[in-house]
């Protein structure tokens, strides 16, 4: 087994894609690299556009059938798929750090991130509750219906590449949609497992899921143009989602966005130092630091400055940087060169600015794309790296003064997904949470991520929610039944 990957069940590593319940080969092939080594884990099919409308075409049959059945049999379909998924977590967990190169102990994590996502959503099937409502003419009685809106077009990213799917197909199944998911083609091993599995509970029907792995461009094309997707749900970055949206309007689809951040991490001279180090670790170095809800930029009232910078560098400085499958790691590599070269671009841009490095602020030599943890003081706010998402292992410090310093700053530029803010001031946390333009607030706490609760952004970061019983939403419709009494043949009766 290439790159120690040492898997019970070896066939979860497959190169196909699932189109109709059959496993599908391709002429053509992309090899997946595993970031750590830069070397091939193994190469997987190159659908086309000819194969994701195959796939359409399947989700589409399939549709009729599965929204017929009652929820409490697509119930016990996703709580299937759930046990099996749980039951391989570990074959799972080691094939999402070998392509996506984030350390073991964070894969499993997001294994069981990823299978809450359809024990939430398997409960939630049997709620999708209607209303009614009192008439608005004696002889009417109005009823709000809720429906499944169809074939669903998912796009997920290479950074979470299991819990980005399960947060979309959970709720797409459990209210009686069908699927089609084109994965990152550089995490598409993960997804093709999870389709394994789904295969294997024996109770998602072929054409209900549908996984097309493929150059990115002519499968979108398919999944953003058909007319028969009549929902598109995107999770990636902000300007190929805000692309992708404008391209489902010619057929009018539903679609639902979670896009890019640039999260602001406040912390105010009364905070609490060893918790707000600690969540600014958990925030900003989880995946290293490739995850959408990271802290981007480090705002630090000036009492503290000084005292956070300094035990934030200790403990960045502590972090054991390596590949995720040769032993206890806390860091692992950039997905790719093109990220370090980002990473690189935007640590010497803060230098060039006035920054300095307290720890770090420099690529690692060696094989894989590794970069130091790194903490970096005087940070101008105008830097690259408080204006753009880093998407590495880069914490940069900038000082303010006032609180409404802050709350300018954390609200510049257009993104609107994830802040932070620590304090122990009660008033305040409400005052600032209150004034954050952003669709999530965590306060004294750097992980704000559950199944339980609805994720997403605000302003250019997005459209939606997913997770929560918000996340049912964005894959039913409502119909209005209006029906006409026919007069009462007594007269008033009662
Ligand atoms: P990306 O480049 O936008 O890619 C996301 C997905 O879109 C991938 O599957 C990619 O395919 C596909 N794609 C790219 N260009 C396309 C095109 N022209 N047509 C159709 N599909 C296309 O983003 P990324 O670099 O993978 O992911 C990182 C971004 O995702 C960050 O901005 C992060 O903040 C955001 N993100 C947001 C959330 C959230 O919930 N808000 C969660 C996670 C990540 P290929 O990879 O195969 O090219």
């Amino acid at each position: 087994m290439l790159d120690g990957l040492d898997l019970a069940r070896p066939e979860l590593l497959s190169g196909q894609s699932l189109i109709d319940g059959a496993w599908t080969d391709c002429e053509r092939v992309i090899p997946v690299i595993n970031p750590a080594t830069g070397r091939k884990i193994g190469d997987v099919g190159d659908c086309g556009a000819h194969d994701a409308e195959r796939a359409v075409a399947a989700a589409s049959r399939a549709l009729p059938g599965w929204r017929a059945i009652a929820p409490r049999t697509r119930q016990a379909a996703l709580l299937r798929w759930r046990e099996l998924i749980l039951a391989n977590a570990e074959d799972l967990a080691r094939i999402l750090t070998a392509e996506q190169g984030k350390p073991l102990v964070e894969a499993r994590g997001e294994i069981h991130y990823a299978a809450s996502f359809l024990e939430w959503f398997a409960e939630e099937a049997k709620r999708a509750y209607g209303d009614i409502i009192p008439g608005h003419q004696p002889d009417k009685r109005l009823l709000v219906l809720r429906e499944p809106v169809g074939v669903v077009g998912a796009i997920t990213p290479w950074n979470f590449p299991a819990a980005m799917i399960t947060r979309k197909v959970g709720p797409a199944l459990a209210v009686g949609c069908t699927m089609v998911l084109k994965p990152s083609e550089l995490t598409p091993y993960t997804a093709l497992a999870l389709a394994r599995l789904a295969v294997e509970s024996a109770l998602i029907p072929p054409g209900v899921f549908n996984v097309v792995v493929g150059e990115a461009e002519p499968i979108g094309a398919v999944l953003t143009q058909d007319p028969r997707v009549r929902k598109f749900s995107f999770t990636g970055s902000t300007a190929v989602g805000k692309m992708l949206g404008a391209r489902c309007m010619s057929t009018v689809k539903r679609v639902s966005l979670e896009l890019g951040g640039n999260a602001p991490f406040i912390v105010f001279d009364d905070a609490d130092l060893g918790q707000a180090v600690e969540g600014a670790i958990a925030s900003k170095f989880r995946n290293t630091g490739q995850t959408c809800v990271c802290a981007n930029r480090l705002l630090v009232q000036s009492g503290v400055y000084s005292a956070f910078a300094e035990h934030l560098a200790e403990r960045v400085s502590e972090l054991a940087v390596g590949d995720g499958l040769k032993g206890q790691m806390d860091q692992g590599p950039l997905i790719n060169e093109a990220a370090l070269r980002k990473v690189e671009r935007h640590v010497e841009d803060a230098r060039a600015g006035g920054a300095s490095a307290l720890t770090g602020g420099h690529a690692l030599p060696g094989e894989g794309c590794f970069y130091a943890p790194t903490v970096l003081v005087d940070v101008a706010p105008d830097a690259l790296l408080c204006r753009e998402e880093t998407f590495g292992p880069v914490a940069g410090l900038v000082r303010f003064e006032t609180e409404a310093e802050a709350i300018g700053l954390a609200n510049e530029g257009t993104a609107g997904l994830a802040s932070y803010l620590y304090t122990r001031d009660l008033d305040r946390a409400f005052r600032v949470t209150e004034a954050l333009r952003y669709g999530m607030v965590g306060v004294n706490t750097g992980l704000i991520s559950t199944e339980v609760a609805p994720f997403g952004g605000v302003r250019e970061s997005g459209l939606g929610r997913e997770g929560a019983r918000q996340g049912l939403d964005d894959y039913l419709d409502y119909k209005l039944m209006c029906l006409g009494l026919a007069p009462d043949p007594g007269g008033r009766s009662g």
